[in-house]
């Protein structure tokens, strides 16, 4: 089943789009009903004086029966979906892993060494490459 890219933003809990040299990275990850009551979608809770997204939160919490999940539990739950162009042999692909960050070593162009960043990893389906979706990149 191809993959198609969520239409609004606002159905994901992470969302980027990128392009770095001859990679190309577009990575989201769907907003999911709450595990207990099926109702609402997990989101950050909402300041109730700004009614803003808290981005901070360390937990999730369901609008409709407030159940709370911590933030590192509940994401590794959810599924990212990837649309590549890889690197190296600059074929393009799709594919689908859990959101799980892990700490990764990769080069920074800009930096010119290697760094260590929180990254989901996973490997180009034609020539196994190794690429990254890290955290900070948006
Ligand atoms: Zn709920
Ligand atoms: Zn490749």
């Amino acid at each position: 089943m191809p993959i198609t890219p969520p239409a609004s933003m606002d159905d994901c809990v992470y969302f980027t789009n990128r392009t770095l040299g001859d990679s190309r990275i577009k990575a989201w990850v769907m907003r999911e009903q709450c595990p207990k009551c099926k109702n609402g979608l997990m989101q950050k809770p909402r300041d109730p004086k700004t009614g803003k997204y808290k981005l901070r939160a360390k937990e999730y919490q369901c609008p409709s029966c407030k159940h709370q999940a911590p933030i590192e539990e509940y994401e590794g739950t959810l599924t990212m979906s990837i649309l590549y162009t890889c690197p190296k042999c600059k074929k393009s692909g799709e594919l689908q892993t859990p959101f799980k960050r892990k700490k990764a070593k990769m080069f920074d162009e800009e930096a010119g060494k290697n760094v260590t960043v929180d990254a989901v990893q996973f490997n180009c389906q034609s020539c196994q490459q190794k690429m990254f979706v890290t955290k900070k990149m948006r």
